[in-house]
Order: C-alpha cells, then sequence, then structure tokens
C-alpha cells in the first residue's frame, strides 16, 4: 500500500502553522535521547495491544492480524518476517499511521493514537516516523531534490530551508552526485537511497520499511541496510519487513508473524548494541589485534 491520498502541501502547510507548533525540530537528535530530563525512562517507541484488523470483502471476512500485541523500545532494530499473506504489511501500516486497527490499541511513545484527530495524528507521522517502501514510491519526472524535499514542504518549511535539508539527506545516503536526477534516471539502489533520504529529511524518531530490499540486488541491498543501521546506530528505531534471512541477520530483535499472528520473537542483539552491520565495519577497520588480546 502507498501514500494513495495525498493532501494539498499548502493547506496542510497553512493548518500546521496556523496551530504554531514546530513540525521539523532542529538540532542534534534531542528527541532520540532515551531518557526524560527527570530520569525516568521513556515509554517505548511502540506499544501495540490486542490489535485485530479485519478486511470486509462482500461475504468474505479477512482475519489479517489477530490480537497482536507488541512492544518495541526505542532504539530498537527489529525485522519482521512471515510468509506473503501473513499480516506484515497490514500491521506496518498500521505502525507507520497509515491504517487503523478494527480494535485493540496503539500508543507511539506512550501517546495512545485514538486520542488524537485528524490534524494532529499526521503532525504525530511527520515528526516521527519516516516509511520506506519496496517499490520507492518516488514522484516520476522530479527530481531527486525536490522528490525528497515533498515532507518539508508539507510541513511548511520554507523553500531554502527545505532545499538546504533535502541536500544533506541525500549527501548522508552517498546521493549528492545525484540531487538533480529524475528517479528514471537512477537504477534501483538509487532510487531507493532517494526513498530513503526522503524519510529521514524530517529527522524522524522511527524508520518503518516494508520489504524496502526486496527489489535490489545484493550490493545495493548491502547499501539500503548500511544505512538502516546508521540510522539506527544514530538512536533511532527501526522496524522491517523482508521475506530475506540474510537481511533479518541484520536486525537487533527477529519477529515472525504467521496468519495474523506473532508466532516467534527471538532477540539477536541488545537494543543498544551496536548494529551488526557496523560492528562488522567496524572490524574490518580494526582486525584482528583488539580480537586476539581479547580471546583466552
Ligand atoms: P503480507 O504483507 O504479510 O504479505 P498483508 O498484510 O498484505 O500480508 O495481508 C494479510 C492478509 O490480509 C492477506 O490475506 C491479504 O489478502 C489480506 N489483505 C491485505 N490488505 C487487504 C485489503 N486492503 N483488503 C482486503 N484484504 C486485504
Ligand atoms: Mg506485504
Amino acid at each position: 500500500m502507498g501514500p494513495q491520498r495525498i493532501p494539498d502541501p499548502r493547506s496542510v502547510a497553512r493548518r500546521r502553522q496556523a496551530r504554531e507548533r514546530p513540525l521539523v525540530e532542529r538540532g542534534p537528535d534531542a528527541q532520540l535521547i532515551d531518557r526524560r530530563r527527570d530520569g525516568h525512562p521513556r515509554p517505548p517507541a511502540i506499544l501495540v495491544r490486542k490489535v485485530v484488523k479485519t478486511y470486509e470483502l462482500g461475504q468474505i471476512r479477512v482475519r489479517a492480524l489477530r490480537e497482536v500485541s507488541l512492544r518495541i523500545d526505542r532504539g530498537d532494530f527489529v525485522a519482521i518476517m512471515g510468509s506473503s499473506g501473513s499480516g506484515k504489511s497490514t500491521l506496518m501500516n498500521i505502525l507507520g499511521c497509515l491504517d487503523i486497527p478494527t480494535s485493540g490499541t496503539y500508543r507511539i511513545d506512550g501517546v495512545d493514537l485514538r486520542s488524537l484527530d485528524e490534524d494532529a495524528l499526521a503532525d504525530l507521522r511527520s515528526r516521527k516516523i519516516g516509511f520506506v517502501f519496496q517499490s520507492f514510491n518516488l514522484v516520476s519526472r522530479t527530481s531527486a531534490v525536490a522528490n525528497v524535499e515533498l515532507p518539508l514542504a508539507y510541513a511548511g518549511v520554507d523553500r531554502h530551508t527545505r532545499r538546504h535539508r533535502a541536500e544533506a539527506a541525500l549527501a548522508a545516503v552517498g546521493m549528492a552526485d545525484r540531487l538533480n536526477h529524475q528517479p528514471a534516471e537512477l537504477s534501483g539502489g538509487q532510487q531507493q537511497r532517494a526513498a530513503v533520504a526522503r524519510a529521514i529529511v524530517t529527522n524522524p524518531t522511527m524508520i518503518l520499511a516494508d520489504e524496502p530490499t526486496g527489489n535490489l540486488d545484493s550490493r545495493s541491498t548491502e547499501e539500503v541496510l548500511r544505512i538502516f543501521s546508521r540510522l539506527n546506530q544514530e538512536g533511532r528505531t527501526v522496524v522491517l519487513i523482508t521475506h530475506e534471512p540474510d537481511v533479518a541477520e541484520q536486525a537487533k530483535r527477529v519477529i515472525h508473524l504467521s496468519d495474523g499472528e506473532i508466532v516467534e520473537d527471538r532477540r539477536t542483539a541488545g537494543v543498544h548494541d551496536v548494529p551488526p552491520a557496523m560492528r562488522s565495519q567496524k572490524s574490518a577497520h580494526e582486525p584482528l589485534a583488539a580480537d586476539a588480546a581479547e580471546r583466552p
């Protein structure tokens, strides 16, 4: 599922300005810090309780999610696996506030989404969530930098700042030399990196990705995973859906869905550990000596 209903950026921006809340916080990842000033731990990034999603298709009811409960801490890197039709995209769309559950509750950073009106929900979504899809979903015949600027346009950020930040986001994913290329002029891997730049340009705390490497070759897959790992190391919560065990190995926790239920939930690294992809990169730079010293 893609972002089908695209509201007019100008009206969204006007409404938002009227509410006088800064959408995009600048500065060094202030909202990523894991603790409140009073020292108490913050609520988890994601808290899903008994979420059910039922699709009605004429006479047929499809139970896509059956009472799924899930807690994801800030800074975790979670892979969601499962066969086709097991409910992965349905769950991800709910986590990304692109869809609402039939029943059950969902809290982001402690905020119950049912308590928000449409504007507040759109606001929270653009502040906290960056979404990446399998099919990139870039706007065709539009430059990479203009594509990346789009979420900032919705947020009412001025033209100059928008351009500056979009360029920085593209540079962060190794695309500084492709700013003015249109999607058709980019490889699949480059398109997906542009899509990742678009997802991070608002500085969200969470990155949600639905089979982001599903259409990529192995080299581009590796590049995109390294970017996700770096975003995670910077403190962002990353949740990605994948079919590929190699991809899931880059996460710190692997959840399996089957028939709309969580059937396995396995932690492979600590929430605050260095993501596996960054570890292997580090050891490539600092080989043997340190490793050897630690061995008995
Ligand atoms: P996955 O991403 O794991 O392949 P989905 O979440 O897309 O699975 O789908 C879960 C189940 O819900 C499937 O049986 C699918 O056919 C059904 N489904 C998904 N989206 C819709 C929809 N919009 N309308 C009706 N049924 C749907
Ligand atoms: Mg899917």
